[in-house]
């Protein structure tokens, strides 16, 4: 007697198969040519082969590259047949565990006397995929626990003996391809023919279980594309993001430096740095106050009751700097603005008719990230926040919500941002009272609030569950430079709860009093994660608006000093950032320099335009644009400047 299951597909359709079918087939029903895409299955929640029969009703996603879930599986599923290419390569050499990462896979192995090179790297390539070539199916087995331990002695393998010590019965799965046999959970994409493109990245060494009391094992990183096109694009990006790298521009153009006198991850503004924070403070009040925003200043330090209050104590004491005692009491430096504004909404009384309430600060915070953690401006100890929290009832929020949207997509559009995600987090019903609070209604709510702007703003967005904080849904806004690289941006949060503990309240229309809902946001993220993220984004060629220095003057020879002058000074009286080039070189290399230092324009100066009273205009990356009064320049820069302009 044949038995059939039910199949709930992502777009909701319900269809029926024989009980036992795999996913694959179910893909091979809806077309052949999804069936060569599918690396994995999402199988209610879990993600499993492909191939593995299905024997209940079940909610199916099919898992192709464009999903997390296959990418990671088609990864792993390298890094076996990698390790199958190390085993053919180095007899002997034991395997520790082979994760997908990132942006790839690697494996740590124990060579044991044997060594590893770059040249070796490039004939373990070929090697896979030779053997990717074969096609060769990842096959499942479920052995007992004994029968396991077996193997693995014989093989002498006291890696793989150590992982299944904590394994239990009944759970343990070998996956086999081509020659190679590993102690793997699985899942694995269908055969190795899907891998068509690799690249062996990196070998670095990595110590037994991260303990560095243990044996240093050996870490061979790679990565590798179901189409060779995808690596060269990668291949491509990596290329770019090192010429584009933000610490090896940060100091070609004088923005920022560190000093291991005032300590590490604390970063020193330079002036040229301090140029594009200013600008960026500037468009960030200009946009808040245009939507209603009221700007605050508070303390970079706080008593530890008001933390204690906030939950940040205890809870987020490991990312804070450790106390100061004065007057017998403790202080903090703060790690978030939040608890102060807080205190601002509570300074005076309030009533519906003050909400929305928008308080705006950039604040500093100050973090403790580990030393081995800390990566030029992307990971840093202090950091200023374009924070700001709104403070509204559950009938604006809506309104709010989507006007912080916009703020969001009006930055995109100004620093040319076209590729974006955001990621809503949510809650967990099973985690109440543990890892959220226990409000069940309130966050399905509030979850619901959110999703709505999101799918009318036309936003793309992702949901994820159980990765909310602990007192309201929040959204990580991804963005991706030019080059394709993805950077998280900023955080915003929906919060019902801190404002119960700050006992924050306003008298409502009819007399009563309520709690405001909070949004905390920070479109602009931080000045450190911005810049660092502009830097690579335009190459160190900032828009003229964020350009250190705008206008660099060029005189052909000393000659023509006195009239180079009179052009700066009426630059500087129009309020463009402008320098002379004194020095007695040849123009050609003074043009040269000052390409170098990405300043925008250029304003070549000699006998003929002296005579004229006019400039000879050069733009960074586009060369000459011929001469041009003064006044006609000025108030093109000036328009540009004005409008933010790209270029
Ligand atoms: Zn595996
Ligand atoms: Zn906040």
């Amino acid at each position: 007697m044949s038995e059939y299951i039910n199949i709930t597909l992502p777009d909701g359709a319900v269809r029926q198969f024989s009980k036992g079918i795999s996913a694959l087939d179910i893909a091979k029903s809806i077309s052949e040519g999804l069936a060569r895409k599918i690396l994995a299955a999402d199988v209610e929640g879990n993600i499993t082969d492909a191939t593995r029969p299905i024997e209940h009703d079940a909610h199916l996603k099919l898992l192709t590259w464009d999903d997390t879930g296959g990418k990671n599986t088609f990864w792993h599923s390298s890094a076996h047949l990698m390790a199958e290419a190390i085993e053919t390569m180095f007899p002997g050499v034991k395997f520790w565990v082979g994760p997908p990462v990132d942006n790839g896979f690697y494996y740590d192995v124990d060579l044991g006397d044997q060594s590893i090179t770059e040249e070796d790297l490039r004939k373990l390539e070929v090697k896979m995929a030779e053997l990717a070539k074969q096609n060769n199916t990842y096959t499942r087995k479920a052995v007992p626990k004994a029968e396991a331990i077996q193997y693995f002695s014989e093989k002498g393998d006291e890696y793989k003996l150590d992982l299944l010590q904590g394994l239990e019965d009944g759970e343990i799965t070998f996956y086999t391809q081509g020659k190679f046999t590993d102690l793997c959970r699985g899942p694995h994409i269908p055969h190795t023919g899907f891998i068509k493109a690799i690249k062996l990245t990196n070998i670095a060494g990595a110590y037994w279980k991260g303990d560095e009391k243990n044996k240093q094992l050996t870490r061979i990183y790679g990565v590798t594309f179901p189409i060779q096109k995808q690596l060269d694009e990668y291949l491509h990006m990596l290329e770019e993001a090192k010429k584009r790298d933000h610490r090896k521009l940060g100091k070609e153009l004088s923005i920022f430096t560190l000093d291991d006198d005032v300590g590490q991850g604390l970063i020193l503004w330079l002036p040229n740095g301090t140029v594009v924070i200013e600008e960026l403070e500037k468009l960030a009040k200009e946009t808040e106050n245009e939507a209603g925003y009221k700007r605050v200043v508070t303390p970079h330090i706080a008593k530890e009751s008001m933390y204690i209050t906030s939950g940040h104590l205890p809870y987020y004491k490991d990312s804070m700097y450790p106390p100061m005692e004065m007057d017998g009491e403790k202080y903090y430096l703060r790690s978030m603005n939040c608890p102060h504004h807080h205190k601002i909404f509570a300074a005076e009384p309030k009533s519906f008719r003050d909400l929305p309430y928008r308080i705006a600060e950039y604040g500093t915070v100050y973090r403790y990230e580990q030393s081995g953690e800390l990566f030029g401006l992307m990971r840093v100890r202090c950091l200023h926040m374009n924070d700001a929290h709104i403070y509204c009832t559950k009938e604006q929020f809506n309104d709010e919500f989507r006007a912080v949207n916009d703020m969001y997509l009006k930055y995109f559009k100004i620093f040319g941002i076209d590729k974006y995600v955001m990621r809503l987090s949510l809650h967990s019903p099973d985690k109440l009272g543990i890892k959220y609070v226990n409000e069940p209604e309130l966050w399905l709510e509030t979850e619901a609030m959110v999703r709505n702007v999101l799918k009318e703003s036309n936003i793309p967005y992702v949901e994820v569950q159980d990765e909310a904080a602990f007192y309201g849904p929040k959204i990580d806004v991804q963005i991706y430079s030019v080059i394709g690289r993805e950077f998280t941006l900023a955080t915003n949060q929906v919060d019902f709860s801190q404002g119960r503990s700050f006992k924050l309240q306003y008298n409502t229309s009819d007399n009563k009093t309520d709690t405001p809902l909070i949004i905390h946001r920070a479109p602009l993220g931080t000045h450190e994660r911005f810049i660092g993220f502009l830097l690579e984004h335009y190459a160190g060629k900032f828009p003229v608006w964020l350009a250190p220095l705008q206008v660099k003057i060029l005189p052909i020879s000393d000659k023509f000093m006195e009239y180079a002058k009179s052009v700066l000074h009426q630059l500087k009286k129009a309020d463009i950032r402008a320098e002379i080039d004194e020095r007695s070189e040849k123009v050609g290399k003074k043009i040269r320099d000052t390409e170098l230092l990405r300043v925008p324009y250029m304003l070549v100066i000699g006998e003929k335009e002296m005579n004229e009273n006019k400039v000879a205009v050069r733009r960074q990356g586009k060369g000459d644009l011929g001469t041009k009064n003064i006044s006609e320049f000025i108030s093109e820069v000036t328009e540009e400047i004005k409008e933010r302009r790209e270029e």
